[in-house]
């Protein structure tokens, strides 16, 4: 069975304590639960950029088998660039970068040239992209292995779309793009994460606003490693 993705996406959220606290809380869940099983599910966290040195730190000691991502990349290589964090400043921390959020499409102006240059750096180094779309009529680059279907009026909104249409989304998307793996993100919670997970087509999620508790993370990771 293809493992299914739970990405969380900490968006602009969180201090250094609040991050301690939140690997320490995964790892007393972990520990009151060790029957997991992990091989179903594949979960990545990603914080802040300036976090990542020390989101690598904690999930070494904390001995959990997360992966970490990025929320963002720079279409540049290394250079003059002020303020930018290129592909292999990345690498070194993550395995994952998200790319084409419609939170950058819109507040940063990023179009379809620009994060067709970070899924390019983004290959170079071999990090893993999560290209967002926004529906099924979105361009994708080419080369992009993960795409996240998130329609925008469902972010932070608690409103989803419904597990069936995320599917026929999934699907078409499938058909016209190839091998990829479809994620589906907006609104995704604990309570709902199954019906996402179920469908024939959707091979994960990527919640927002429920991945910054760590209990709700833990039990959606918990919900869809029974799957
Ligand atoms: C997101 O961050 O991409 C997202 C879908 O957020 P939320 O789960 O809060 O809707």
């Amino acid at each position: 069975m293809k493992k299914k993705y739970i990405i969380g996406n900490w968006k602009s959220n969180k201090d250094l304590e609040e991050t301690k606290y939140w690997f320490d809380t995964l790892k007393t869940r972990s520990l009151q639960n060790n029957i997991i099983n992990w091989d179903n599910i594949e979960v990545v966290v990603c914080p802040p950029i300036i976090f990542l040195p020390l989101v690598k730190k904690l999930r070494d000691d904390c001995d959990l088998p997360l992966k970490i991502g990025a929320q963002n990349i720079s279409p540049f290589k290394n250079g003059p660039y002020t303020g930018e964090v290129s592909d292999s400043m990345i690498a070194e921390f993550a395995s994952y970068v998200i790319i084409g959020h419609s939170e950058r499409r819109t507040n940063f102006s990023e179009d379809d040239s620009m994060l067709s240059e970070k899924v390019k750096r983004a290959n170079e180094v071999k990090l893993n992209s999560i290209y967002c779309i926004q529906d099924e009529n979105t361009f994708i680059p080419e080369d992009v292995e993960i795409v996240a279907y998130e329609p925008v009026w469902a972010i932070g909104t608690g409103k989803t779309d419904t597990p069936d249409n995320a599917d026929r989304v999934a699907q078409a998307v499938k058909k016209r793009w190839g091998g990829k793996s479809l994620i589906y993100g907006g609104s995704v919670d604990p309570d709902n994460i199954k019906s996402f997970i179920q469908t024939n087509n959707i091979d994960g999620v990527l919640p927002g606003g429920s991945s910054l508790d760590p209990n709700k993370f833990w039990e959606m990771i918990v919900n869809a490693a029974k799957i």
